[in-house]
């Protein structure tokens, strides 16, 4: 099976119909780039950031993540590295953060809600960020959005960091992507004014699971409970694709659910066009596209 898998390395995931899927790797460290590369993904989908702020005692420094950044751009040599801004919180916490306890932490201060409350913070790795981009072909994600408040307030801390690059003479490509994440129900409900800000949507079935259904991610006890196939879970993905494809953005998976090969067909029905899952699942999921055939 493993010997069959590789001899697909090389090929492209197409439908019989012709489709063609973007299929990325999710890292959550910069030496996963091997894995990614090894497994012949397209790109990385998924870039988590939180490492370098869990694997440190205090917060990384621009350069420190500029460096990381930068290394996975290299390695992955002009094919598309999606990366997250962090997404601390709930589950991933970092004591130099000195955030608030909190009753409920999964509805509580993280990922983009800590970073427009502590805009140093965040302004230091979008500069990373954004220097990074010089350096190969770079999409910048953000999670767990709410508003469209929240995406125009992103997109003037954004502006705000290009101007200042362009005084100080750092170069930085002008032209990479910027998406969020849809991985809450206001998120898909608001999908349609949402999609003319950005350009692109990768879907967080992981948190639109747990937001969708109102069960907890990490709670063992109602784990039957979390079903990313469930009728409601699908019908958000597909309402969200809907609104990317009216407004002319490309849209994605990057939850677990991407891998999950019984959903393709219907992934590929609704538009999705991009499916990010971990290193190991790329082959697999790739012959499961090339099976495709839709009348
Ligand atoms: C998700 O929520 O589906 C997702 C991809 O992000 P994370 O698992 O890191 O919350
Ligand atoms: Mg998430």
């Amino acid at each position: 099976h493993q010997q069959e898998l590789k001899l697909l390395k090389g090929t492209k995931a197409i439908t019989k119909n012709g489709v063609e899927m973007e299929i990325n790797a999710n890292i959550g460290h910069p030496e996963d780039v091997d894995l990614a590369l090894e497994n012949d993904a397209d790109g990385i989908g998924l870039f988590r950031s939180e490492f370098l702020y869990m694997e440190s005692n205090q917060f990384p420094s621009e350069e420190e993540q500029f460096i990381a950044y930068k290394t996975v751009l290299e390695r992955m040599g002009g094919k598309r590295v999606i990366i997250r801004t962090l997404d601390l919180g709930a589950d991933k916490q970092v004591p130099y953060l000195n955030l608030p306890h909190e009753e409920n932490p999964a509805l509580g201060l993280r990922a983009i809600r800590i970073c427009l409350d502590r805009q140093d913070l965040f302004l230091t790795q979008l500069r990373a960020l954004i220097r990074a981009s010089a350096y190969g072909k770079l999409a910048i994600m953000f999670p767990m959005i709410i508003s469209v408040d929240e995406v125009r307030q992103i997109k003037g801390l954004v502006e705000k960091v290009k101007n200042d690059l362009t005084k100080e003479k750092i170069p930085f490509d002008p032209h990479f992507e910027i998406g969020i994440m849809i991985e809450t129900p206001a998120s898909v409900m608001l999908s349609d004014e949402l999609a003319k800000e950005v350009d692109f949507f990768s879907i967080g079935t992981n948190d639109l699971t747990q937001y969708t259904l109102a069960v907890d991610r990490m709670n063992h006890s109602i784990s039957k409970l979390f079903d990313s196939r469930h009728p409601a879970v699908l019908r958000m993905i597909e309402m969200a694709a809907q609104s990317a494809k009216k407004a002319g953005i490309w849209v994605g998976i990057c939850g677990e659910s991407a891998a999950d090969t019984s959903l393709t067909e219907f992934y590929v029905k609704i538009g999705v066009r991009e499916l990010s899952v971990t290193p190991s699942a790329v082959l697999e999921l790739r012959r499961a596209v090339q099976q495709i055939d839709i009348k």
